[in-house]
């Protein structure tokens, strides 16, 4: 596996990857979690290994659930691969033992999905030892759910050598480097949806960056703390001593704190209803914050274009919505114009990076949303801590 080399050569080799992909009436509407796992397999497979996947998918909660069955992912599989993927019933057993002996140097096999069984997500011992019995080592490509202590993720390393999949050696690489040694200026974008799920994030990187610029539901939060009156808007009233918490740590650090100036307003987030723009002090009480306006695009699109090192997460507005995509779009833009190393990560940021066409222009997009804020956080992730030269 990428890096020093390991002898997979003739290895029944367990190898956990992301293919929570979204299914619409058991077609794959998404398949970049397929794709991005590519390397690691063909890396695997031109070493001789026997080649068996496994992954969870939605959340089946410990029971057999017929829509999440792993068969449409291994039809897309054997597609991208150009090799028929055997896709079992179950992820654990006597058929999966049975399958494994069988198995031809090269071959590629997949399992059920793992979730089915409530061991999983209790990260049980004997459940661990179950996935683990076929196999010789185990490969962990998950980056997404490592900061998870999972069965498949961390238990099954008890049991075998287990090592870094190319995937999880990229994310870990680029995000060290945010996390350890970014060039300056470092400015980090935060927005989505709410301040709770990543205030850890937003104190741990004022440590780091130069600037923060807080944008989409979040920012109305910190307007609300600072005073301001936000109407209908998301805002999560109890998060305010959060908010100030942070405001004033990066006052005493010096760092460059910016939050919109200008708001693009309407009654509700739908297409086609009347937007205004305002300041944050015009707020009408019926109407909701719903992206962030021109002047707040232009400032912040002026401290990225400065930047040599960018980390964004979470969009600047409903950009699910045209009409307040503008603010996203035109920040996802000018980080595309960046010189320097930029990283773009959560599931809503990267759709909107490809929305704005510009995700070729990003250095890294993390695939793991909650695994990347937590490694960001200083955190160390269970998933990754278990492998061999992580650290
Ligand atoms: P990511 O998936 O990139 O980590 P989040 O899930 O945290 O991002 O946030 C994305 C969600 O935040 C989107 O669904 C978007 O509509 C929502 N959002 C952004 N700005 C606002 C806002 N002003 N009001 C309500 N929701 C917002
Ligand atoms: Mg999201």
């Amino acid at each position: 596996m990428g890096g020093e080399a390991v002898d997979v050569s003739g290895k029944a080799c367990l190898c956990r990857v992301d293919f929570n992909v979204p299914i619409k009436d058991g077609v794959i509407v998404d398949d970049t979690r397929i794709r991005a796992s590519l390397p690691t397999i063909r890396c695997l497979m031109e070493g001789g290994a026997k080649v068996v996947l496994i992954s969870h998918l939605g959340r089946p909660k410990g029971k057999v659930v017929e829509s999440l069955r792993m068969d449409p992912v291994a039809g897309r599989l054997s597609e991208l691969l150009g090799v028929h993927v055997k896709k079992l019933d179950d992820c654990i057993g006597e058929e999966v033992e049975e399958a494994v002996r069988s198995m031809k140097p090269k071959d590629v096999l997949l399992l059920e999905n793992v979730r089915f069984y409530p061991e999983e997500e209790l990260n049980d011992r004997e459940f661990a030892k179950k996935l683990a019995a076929p196999f010789d080592i185990f490969v962990n490509d998950a980056f997404g759910t490592a900061h998870r202590a999972h069965a498949s993720t961390v238990g099954v390393a008890q049991f075998l050598p287990a090592y870094p999949g190319c995937l999880m050696k990229r994310e870990l690489e680029a995000l060290e480097k945010l996390l350890r040694s970014p060039e300056h200026p470092y400015v980090a974008v935060i927005g989505g949806a709410k301040v709770s799920d990543k205030l850890g994030v937003l104190e741990n990187l004022l440590d780091k960056v130069d600037s923060l610029l807080i944008g989409g539901g979040m920012a109305n939060t910190f307007l609300m703390a600072q005073g301001y009156d936000l109407g209908k808007s998301l805002c999560e009233n109890d998060k305010k001593e959060d908010a100030l918490r942070v405001m004033k740590k990066a006052q005493e650090l010096d760092k460059q704190l910016l939050l919109p100036v200008d708001v693009v307003v309407a009654e509700r987030p739908e297409p086609g209803v009347p937007v205004k723009v305002v300041r944050p002090d015009e707020i009408p009480e019926h109407m909701m914050v719903l992206d962030i306006g021109p002047e707040t695009r232009r400032e912040f699109s002026r401290v990225i274009l400065q930047a040599r090192t960018v980390f964004w997460n979470g969009p600047m507005g409903v950009f699910e919505v045209e009409q307040f995509s503008g603010g996203t779009l035109e920040i996802a833009a000018a980080i595309a114009q960046v010189e320097g190393f930029t990283v773009v990560g959560g599931g809503d940021s990267l759709a909107a990076v490809e929305m704005a066409g510009c995700a070729d222009k990003i250095s890294h997009l993390s695939t793991g949303g909650g695994a990347s804020l937590e490694f960001l956080e200083g955190k160390e992730l269970p998933g990754v801590k278990c492998l061999r030269g992580t650290r």
